[in-house]
């Protein structure tokens, strides 16, 4: 069984869910504020790698 998460506090996802795009890749979190940390994760890793290519 699956259990569902928010993917950036980790706490379990209520009525309000968001969902992020990430890449390729959908990911829920529980509010926006978990959304724009994600999003802001992905910048950083995003400039990381394409720094380092
Ligand atoms: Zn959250």
């Amino acid at each position: 069984m699956k259990k569902t998460t928010c993917a950036a506090c980790d706490c379990e996802l209520g009525p309000e869910t968001v969902t992020v795009k990430l890449g390729g890749n959908a990911v829920e979190v529980c509010c926006e504020e978990c959304a724009k940390a994600l999003n802001e994760a992905d910048a950083a890793t995003s400039a990381a790698l394409s720094d380092k290519e």
